[in-house]
């Protein structure tokens, strides 16, 4: 009886410790799970994981803590890199002179840089995920993006928006047969276009220029060849023609190159140097003497305030005195009067040609400096002159890091002022 009490007893107890290290394991998995649920959730939650994490986890749950730990460990590693990846493209986009648009297959806004904003004047920050449709103003951009969504090919278009010109390019996109939408390109080309223009209008300028020099040669040639019997004077006269208009052609092919040279860089001789500004006024005013003399026409040069030295490009700035002082006589009546005067407004360096001649028309002061402009082209081309004079002016004292003005009145004369700052040196 007493045995079997004992055994009793003795299963009783054994199941009792049994089950009592089941319920202690049981409590131990579970808390295993929750810590383990827990770390989950924190690197779900984009947290870090705690220091401690599986310090109180019997051996299995240790291991599955240290497992997570490098998970979590590569996965931020993976993280980080995706993020510099993701701010480099996002530099190059914004970086980017092109505007830059990707759209997905509905035609909602996934990306847009600096550039397309801009140009396509989207709402600040409130453009991501929104459709192209209610985006974008213009009607030709957004049909551009239609046409390349619905027939899944490149579409481009040049179009005029306000007062620029853009031209877009719209590009579908594919992964793996798969429609992943599309980029859109933009590109402001309004300078590159007005460029093309001007150099297409300065080739027809320059083609006119030469043809009518040309033709006169070509007619005078004509005449002297055909013409045996063409009294001597004639013949004389015509020669003299000849001369004339070759002469006005290779005033312009030098006019020509001198532009083309000044537009293309800095000469290689060009320098900066120390002169005297009086000097150089002095023997622009001799070498103009004699062809003022023949017009009766009264040159004057005013020495009293012109600085002792300057630095700067002599020649430069004798190239442009001569065109000014050779327009001034140019466009003066005979018994006009010009002068000349050179003088300091504190560093800055300041020549002036005065005349009082034909004047210039308001109308015309802001385009004198174009190349081949006239502000009267039948007349003022019957003077002389290529056209190109005051062109030459213009960016020959932009290189000089100055500008020229002109003031002028209408049959009263013109003055055009030309100002180079910090180039006068101080005394001593
Ligand atoms: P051009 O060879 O025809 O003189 P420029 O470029 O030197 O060419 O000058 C452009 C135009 O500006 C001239 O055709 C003329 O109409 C006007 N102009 C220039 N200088 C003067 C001046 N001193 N007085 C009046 N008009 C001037």
């Amino acid at each position: 009886m007493s045995f079997l009490l004992g055994l009793g007893v003795g299963v009783v107890l054994g199941a009792y410790s049994f089950f009592g290290r089941a319920r202690a394991r049981e409590k131990e998995t579970k808390e295993s799970f929750e810590e383990i649920e827990a770390a989950l959730q924190r690197i779900l939650g984009g947290k870090d994981l705690s220091p401690g994490l599986g310090l109180g986890l019997p051996f299995r749950g240790r291991k599955i803590a240290n497992l997570i730990r490098n998970m979590h460990q590569s996965l931020r590693g993976l993280q980080e890199e995706t993020k510099e990846e993701n701010a480099r493209v996002l530099a190059v986009l914004e970086g980017m002179v092109d505007g830059i648009v990707y759209i997905d297959q509905e035609g909602s806004l996934l990306l847009a840089n600096r550039e397309a904003i801009r140009l396509l004047e989207l709402p600040a920050k409130r453009w991501m995920r929104q459709n192209f449709e209610e985006l974008f103003r213009n009607e030709a951009s957004k049909s551009l993006l239609r046409r390349c969504l619905e027939d899944r090919r490149r579409q481009d278009l040049e179009i005029e928006h306000y007062n620029s010109i853009l031209e877009m390019s719209a590009v579908p996109l594919e992964e793996g047969g798969v429609n992943r939408g599309a980029i859109l390109v933009l590109r402001d080309v309004t300078s590159l276009r007005k460029l093309q223009m001007g150099r297409r209008a300065f080739v027809a300028n320059v083609s006119h220029e030469f043809r009518t020099p040309l033709t006169a040669i070509l007619g005078y040639c004509d005449t002297l060849l055909h013409d045996p019997d063409i009294p001597k004077e004639d013949r004389i006269q015509a020669l003299e023609r000849i001369f004339a208009q070759a002469n006005r052609l290779e005033e312009l092919v030098k006019d020509l190159l001198q532009l083309a040279q000044i537009e293309a860089g800095p000469r290689s001789g060009s320098q900066r140097k120390m002169f005297s500004p009086l000097e150089l006024m002095t023997s622009v005013y001799e070498a103009f003497s004699p062809q003022a003399l023949e017009k009766e026409i009264h040159l004057s040069l005013e020495k009293g305030r012109a600085p002792a030295r300057v630095l700067s490009d002599q020649e430069a700035l004798r190239q442009i005195l001569e065109n000014l002082v050779s327009n001034a006589i140019r466009y003066t009546a005979d018994g006009g009067r010009i002068y000349l005067r050179c003088f300091a407004q504190g560093e800055d360096l300041l020549f002036e040609v005065e005349d009082t001649g034909i004047g210039i028309d308001r109308e015309h002061l802001n385009r004198i400096f174009e190349r081949f402009y006239r502000t009267d082209p039948a007349r003022t081309r019957f003077r002389g002159g290529t056209g190109l004079g005051l062109a030459i002016v213009k960016h020959l004292s932009q290189r000089l890091g100055g500008h020229v003005q002109v003031r002028s009145e209408v049959g009263k004369g013109s003055t055009f002022a030309l100002k180079i700052p910090g180039a006068v040196l101080r005394e001593g």
